[in-house]
């Protein structure tokens, strides 16, 4: 039985905690302390502990982490940053906003994140970082660029704005998203796995002169007040999302663990349609990684396959079950990156990929009755 199905719905998870938000919202207004403040300090010191670093810095959001991180790690014009094409449009302009250069690499055909060996045949004497993205709450091929960077003497910044807690396996066990590399940058954007009610973001370092000098670049390099020791901008984190993510991180894992459950009742829910195989590609199980699943995509992997994907898009919308595309385009395909001089198919499993990908509902609260008609529903859409 067909029942309809939104694409996000936010409010379930966090409708039992309206009240004790609208109460910490008082609290602030009463308090006077609207800009940082105790309660920002309260989310950097839980941020912190949880992904396993040693500092957290909050900010104004994952955009400005980006940046944030590029300028701690002073990047130069000209210098280049090796990102994944295929990520949201923050992690490759943070790069630009300092004068550098993105230069974009191919992901892995299975797990749609950074192709390490892409990586490596991009290294030139002018990279400065390589920008990993843990794309969809799974964590890039860490052991791989971590070995790539220390040979190459090149800092690595996490963009783990889809993926916090998620873990990735290390020759020394499993490290949180955020801990594994010189600076890791979260973003608080609704949608994310924490999401607060408007924008946010932070940053994570085990570095203590790292996290000195991304606290004095969040305030304008100001430190004492109205003397400016280096450049920096307005970076700073307010009272009321300081409130919201506090009043959420408890849950954090209990949401994680219903995306999980989510993903799981995907695999076994398909696993009874097997000729959907033929036409789909699913996303990688998790193994002895930690996948939080902010996202869970398929993708159509049949000729003409752009066609099939927005036909099926189309057919779920019908049934009103929403999807979304993350992302139609790698980056080195936007208008804003043709000085760049990419051809499209240069990156041959990104162009593939964005043509052809398709994200289904998953949120904390999704019922198993919705989950079945999404599956219903795309194997209908397959066996025309
Ligand atoms: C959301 C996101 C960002 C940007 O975060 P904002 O808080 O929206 O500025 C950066 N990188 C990735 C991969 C994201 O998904």
């Amino acid at each position: 039985m067909a029942v309809p199905v939104p694409f996000l719905d936010l409010s379930r998870h966090t409708a039992s905690l309206k009240d004790s938000i609208k109460e910490g919202l008082g609290s602030v207004v009463d308090s006077g302390i609207f800009v940082l403040g105790p309660e920002i300090a309260k989310l950097e010191k839980t941020l912190a502990d949880y992904c396993g670093a040693a500092h957290a810095i909050a900010c104004s959001s994952g955009s400005e982490a980006l940046l944030m991180a590029l300028m701690a790690l002073d990047l130069k014009p000209g210098d280049e940053v090796i990102v994944p094409s295929f990520t949201f449009f923050a992690t490759a302009s943070a790069v630009v906003r300092l004068g550098g250069i993105p230069v974009f690499a191919d992901i892995c055909k299975d797990s749609w994140n950074i192709d390490p060996n892409d990586v490596e045949r991009k290294i030139t004497k002018h990279t400065k970082a390589i920008i990993p993205v843990h794309l969809f709450g799974r964590a890039a091929d860490m052991n791989r660029l971590t070995e790539i960077a220390q040979a190459h003497n090149l800092h690595i910044i996490e963009d783990a704005a889809q993926a916090i807690g998620a873990e990735a396996v290390l020759a020394d066990g499993n490290h949180r998203v955020g801990s594994m590399g010189t600076i890791g940058c979260f973003s608080f954007y609704p949608t994310k796995n924490l999401g607060t009610m408007g924008d946010g973001g932070a940053l994570t370092t085990n570095d203590p002169a790292i996290a000195e000098k991304l606290d004095l670049i969040r305030g304008h390099g100001m430190k004492p007040r109205y003397f400016h020791k280096i450049i920096g901008i307005n970076g700073r984190l307010d009272a009321f999302q300081g409130i919201v993510l506090n009043q959420k991180f408890p849950h954090l894992e209990d949401w994680t663990f219903q995306r999980q459950q989510i993903a799981r009742q995907y695999f076994d829910l398909f696993a009874a349609y097997p000729k959907l195989s033929d036409h789909l590609q699913f996303p990688m199980k998790s193994g002895k990684d930690r996948v939080v699943w902010n996202q869970f995509c398929v993708r159509v992997t049949d000729p003409q396959e752009g066609e099939i994907r927005d036909r099926l898009g189309a057919f779920l919308s019908d049934r009103k079950i929403g999807s979304a595309i993350y992302y139609p385009f790698g980056l080195h395909e936007q208008e804003c990156f043709r000085c760049l001089n990419y051809e499209p198919k240069s990156l041959p499993v990104t162009y593939r990929v964005s043509r052809s990908i398709l994200a289904l509902p998953i949120f904390p609260g999704l019922t198993k009755e919705e989950q079945e008609s999404v599956v219903e529903a795309v194997s209908e859409f397959f066996s025309n």
